[in-house]
């Protein structure tokens, strides 16, 4: 998977589709990421006395499939294709597709 904890990622598809927030999470084994913030879910969640947490409908992320989702370049601000490269030290770097800048 290209996308990494922190990126900037835009949803391609869906209700929450064009909005941008920062990946919190990556959920390598399904291919999915949390990202803050966006498509969020009603849960029904149940009293947790323990945790001193109310029963009731909350809004929970949900896991966006990774094919869903275009990485949002820091430098060009477009949602991008990212492409890998090799410095010369053979250290291995993204780059953006659209700028061509590394991030
Ligand atoms: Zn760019």
């Amino acid at each position: 998977m290209k996308i990494r904890q922190n990126d900037k990622v835009m949803i391609i598809s869906g209700k929450d589709k064009s909005k941008i927030g920062k990946v919190v999470r990556i959920l390598k084994d399904k291919n999915k990421v949390l990202i803050e913030g966006l498509n969020k879910v009603k849960k029904h969640v149940k009293p947790n006395p323990y945790k001193q947490e109310q029963g009731g409908i909350k809004d929970i992320e949900s896991p966006v499939e990774a094919s869903n989702v275009k990485v949002v370049c820091d430098a060009c601000a477009n949602p991008t294709k990212i492409g890998y490269r090799y410095t010369e030290d053979h250290k291995k770097i993204r780059f953006c597709k659209k700028c061509d800048e590394n991030f």
